[in-house]
């Protein structure tokens, strides 16, 4: 049997986007349906993605910190890891939060579907799942997500992952090859590495998190060549299933010899989720990369349906997501709403972080745009030392006519907590005097990025003035 449920809002998509757009809609007096193929909502962050990443990350973070306590004359034996507890403990942390979301929903009423859901017509959908629904609504909101692109030359293996497969936990693999130098391959390979892997990673730029200054990257780098081997500008030419391992064979100006692995993961991206939804029904434009075009109100071409999250344009961040979702539900409500952050922050969560916000050096260059640059080592910082992170690094470009900040970008212990000053300077309009002139507690970290400000306001005593030419 079909169940029919009428509706003034279908939000297809219950990841951080689709929810948080959904509890927005049910506070401004809305009813609200939520369509969801999976048993919790949460979506890929909570359930497969930034959760139980940032909760094996911190496993990882409590090896490597005891494996340096020696420095310190503190030493602890070898570590041993039960893979079994450490599962458990990521999928309790994972069932938390999704408990709590889940509560979240009932409390304000908002109706949970289970299933896949697929617009029949511009007011309508059917969910196909252990149960039938037809959906009547008067406005829509997609948020349905992406996932994991996949290497036409990767073997259908079960020794070729991708992020699902790595955060699953199945084993520790002996040798892994981590395809794609960009945010999960890095955090996996973090992961990984820690818990013993002899990781190699191969990334076809020429460098690894290529969105970000290679300035701000090269602490991380400088780390990372101790314990792994680094291939950029390298390719992966084929991959063969065979019973010793994956084979792999390489092409670019160091490429090695073909090698075999235990487990290649693939991270070179991912692709919206738009195919097998049923947009042609209700004739909302996509691009050609499977991009629903939206305006800053979260609008497609069909005004009553509103998409946000990893389906339009802008980086594929669960943060984007929810305020997009916020701004779709208010636009819905009558309110007056748009989406125009003067920045997303991005942040690796590797040892150490790297977090990066507004334009970095490289942008603001290509865009002819005059800028000083503040630069702090954080060999300076009385924190950096106590803490044994004197390899970080705060950056910050200020306009030279105006002194507004540009951007600024991290790397270090805590770059992707530190990164938020920044963010609210740049969002608030903030200049190097404003900056240099708020008293930062000491010892911090955070006096780092008011460093970056005295630089290039000429006040900076921690370290000498430049040279005069
Ligand atoms: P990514 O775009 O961050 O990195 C992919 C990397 O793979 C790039 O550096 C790219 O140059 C490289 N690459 C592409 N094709 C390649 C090939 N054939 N061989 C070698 N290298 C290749 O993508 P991702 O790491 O897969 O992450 C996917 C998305 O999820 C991103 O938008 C990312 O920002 C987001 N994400 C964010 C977080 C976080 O906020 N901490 C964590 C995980 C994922």
């Amino acid at each position: 049997m079909t169940e029919s449920i009428n509706v003034d809002v279908a939000v297809i998509g219950g990841g951080p986007g689709g929810y948080t757009a959904a509890f927005r809609a049910a506070d401004l007096g809305l009813s609200v349906c939520i369509v969801e193929k999976r048993d919790t909502l949460g979506g890929v962050c909570v359930n497969v993605g930034c959760i139980p990443s940032k909760t094996l990350l911190h496993a990882s973070s409590l090896i490597e910190h005891a494996s340096h306590g020696h420095q310190m004359g503190i030493s602890f034996a070898q570590p041993t890891i039960d893979l079994d507890t450490l599962r458990t403990h990521k999928q309790s942390t994972i069932t938390e939060l999704t408990k709590g979301i889940a509560n979240l929903a009932k409390a304000r009423k908002v109706i949970r579907v289970k299933g896949e859901g697929q617009f029949t017509s511009s007011n309508s959908l059917i969910v196909k799942g252990d149960d039938s629904y037809q959906i009547q609504f008067k406005q829509a909101i997609i948020a349905t997500g992406s996932h994991a692109i996949r290497l036409p030359i990767a073997p259908r293996d079960d020794r070729v992952w991708d992020s699902t497969d790595a955060l699953a936990l199945k084993k520790i693999p002996e040798k892994m090859l981590i395809v794609g130098g960009g945010i999960i391959g890095l955090e996996m390979a973090q992961v990984y590495s820690s818990l013993g892997a002899d990781i190699t990673i191969v990334e076809a730029q020429e460098q690894i998190i290529p969105a970000a200054d290679k300035d701000v990257v090269q602490p991380l780098l400088k780390d990372l060549k101790k314990r792994y081997q680094i291939l950029t500008k390298t390719l992966v030419t084929s991959m063969e299933a065979q019973d010793k391992g994956i084979v792999v064979s390489f092409e670019g100006k160091k490429a090695p010899q073909n090698a075999s692995y235990d487990v290649v993961l693939v991270a070179v991206g991912r692709r919206p989720n738009t195919s097998n939804i049923g947009l042609e029904q209700v004739g909302v434009r996509v691009e050609k990369s499977g991009l629903i075009e939206v305006d800053n109100r979260m609008q497609t071409s069909e005004p009553h349906i509103f998409a946000i999250g990893d389906i339009v344009k802008g980086p594929m961040l669960a943060h984007k997501a929810t305020h997009e979702g916020k701004v779709a539900a208010e636009v819905i409500a009558g309110l007056d709403a748009t989406f125009q952050p003067v920045s997303i922050p991005s942040v690796a969560y590797t040892a150490p972080e790297v977090a990066w916000v507004g334009l970095t050096e490289k942008e603001a260059k290509q865009q002819g745009i005059e800028y000083s640059v503040g630069k702090v080592p954080w060999l300076v910082s009385g924190r950096a030392q106590s803490v044994g992170a004197t390899n970080g690094v705060t950056k910050a470009l200020f306009d030279s006519a105006t002194g507004t900040l540009l951007g600024a970008g991290i790397c270090g212990e805590n770059a992707g907590e530190l990164i938020h000053e920044a963010c609210t300077a740049l969002e608030l309009g903030g200049r190097a005097r404003d900056i240099a002139h708020t008293v930062h507690a000491h010892p911090t970290l955070a006096e780092t990025f008011a460093f970056t400000a005295e630089l290039v306001e000429g006040s900076m005593t921690d370290m000498l003035p430049a040279r005069k030419k």
